[in-house]
C-alpha cells in the first residue's frame, strides 16, 4: 500500500533523511519511534507530501510519485501526487484546527472543497464521525471552547473525513497534558480495532506495544531496526534502541 525506498531530505546540507526504506500494507499499523530530531516528523511529511525528498522512490497504492534519476528526485505530475497522496490522512501534534470554524466546519470543509461533495451529506458523515469519536455534542462548538484532548478527536475525525487509506500520527498525544492521552489513545485504539491502516509516531511504548503489529526504531536519520513490538520493544539487539528504551522508563 506504501513503500519507501533509500528516501533522502537534507536542510541546508543537514541530512535528516539518510536513505529510509519502510513499507506499509493493508491494515498494517506501524509504530514509528526513536529520539526526538531522528527524523520521524519529516518522514512522515515526506509522506504526505508537505516536503520534497532529495532522493529515493516513494509508491502510494501503486503510484511511484517520486523516483530517483541520476541522484535527483523525479516527481510525477503535481495533480498526480496530490491524488495519490490524498490517500494518506495525517493527524499533527498540535491538532492544526481553523480556530474561526466550528468543530461541523472544520471536519467538512475539505470533502466540500477538495472532494467537491455535497454540503448536507459531508454534514452527515462529519456527525456519524463525531459520535465515533465521542463528540456528536460539540458539533457547533469552536476549537478554542475544547480542551487539547478533544480538539484532537476532532482532528481525527476531519482526517477520517477524507476517507483516507491510511492514517499517520504524528505524535498525537504529546502536546496533551497526561490526564488527556487517554481519550485520544482510546480513540485511535477503536480504529485499529476497525482494522484502520496506520503509522503512528509516537512516545508511548506501552500504547505502540498494545496496538502495533511492527514497530520501527528511527535514529539519526536511519531505521536502525524494524520487527514485532517484542523483537524491538522487549528484546531490543540494538545498543541504540536499549539505551532509548531504558530513558524512556
Ligand atoms: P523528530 O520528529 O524525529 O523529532 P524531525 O523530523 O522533526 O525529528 O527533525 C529531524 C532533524 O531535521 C532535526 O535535526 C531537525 O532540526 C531537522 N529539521 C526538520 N525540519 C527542518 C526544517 N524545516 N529546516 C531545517 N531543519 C529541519
Ligand atoms: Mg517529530
Amino acid at each position: 500500500m506504501l513503500e519507501a525506498k533509500n528516501v533522502k531530505k537534507s536542510f541546508d546540507g543537514f541530512r535528516a533523511l539518510k536513505g529510509i526504506d519502510f513499507s506499509v500494507e493493508k491494515g498494517d499499523r506501524v509504530a514509528v519511534i526513536g529520539p526526538s530530531g531522528s527524523g520521524k516528523s519529516t518522514f512522515l511529511r515526506c509522506l504526505n507530501y508537505l516536503e520534497k525528498v532529495d532522493g529515493g522512490e516513494i509508491i502510494i497504492d501503486g503510484t511511484r510519485i517520486v523516483s530517483e534519476e541520476k541522484g535527483k528526485a523525479v516527481y510525477i505530475k503535481e495533480e498526480e501526487v496530490r491524488r495519490a497522496t490524498a490517500k494518506l490522512g495525517m493527524v499533527f501534534q498540535n491538532f492544526n484546527l481553523f480556530p474561526h470554524l466550528s468543530v461541523l466546519e472544520n471536519i467538512t470543509i475539505a470533502p466540500r472543497c477538495v472532494l467537491k461533495r455535497e454540503k448536507a451529506e459531508c454534514e452527515e458523515q462529519a456527525r456519524e464521525l463525531l459520535n465515533k469519536v465521542g463528540l456528536l455534542s460539540k458539533a457547533e462548538s469552536y476549537p478554542g471552547e475544547l480542551s487539547g484532548g478533544q480538539q484532537q478527536r476532532v482532528a481525527i475525525a476531519r482526517s477520517l473525513a477524507m476517507n483516507p487509506q491510511i492514517l499517520c500520527f504524528d505524535e498525537p498525544t504529546s502536546a496533551l497534558d497526561p490526564e488527556l492521552t487517554g481519550e485520544v489513545l482510546k480513540v485511535i485504539k477503536s480504529l485499529a480495532e476497525e482494522d484502520m491502516t496506520m503509522v503512528i509516531v509516537t512516545h508511548e511504548m506501552g500504547f505502540a506495544r498494545e496496538v502495533a503489529g511492527k514497530v520501527v526504531f528511527m535514529d539519526d536519520g536511519e531505521v536502525v531496526a524494524t520487527g514485532t513490538p517484542e523483537e524491538i520493544l522487549l528484546h531490543p539487539k540494538e545498543e541504540r534502541i536499549q539505551a532509548f528504551l531504558n530513558k524512556m522508563l
